[in-house]
């Protein structure tokens, strides 16, 4: 686990290394994409229900 301290680097590290970046934003889209299907589907909406 991270302390505060270690978040703070992480974080300036993060400003100037656009590989980290781009590892956590694609880690942040996956984790998106996995809470949208952990979501309960609402009532009437079909299981394959298209999304604009
Ligand atoms: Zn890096």
């Amino acid at each position: 686990m991270l302390g505060a301290a270690d978040a703070f680097r992480f974080e300036e590290h993060l400003a100037e290394c656009a590989r980290c970046r781009l590892m956590t934003a694609e880690f942040a889209g996956v984790a998106a994409v996995l809470e949208r299907y952990a979501r309960p589907t609402p009532p009437g909406v079909g299981p394959v229900a298209e999304r604009e």
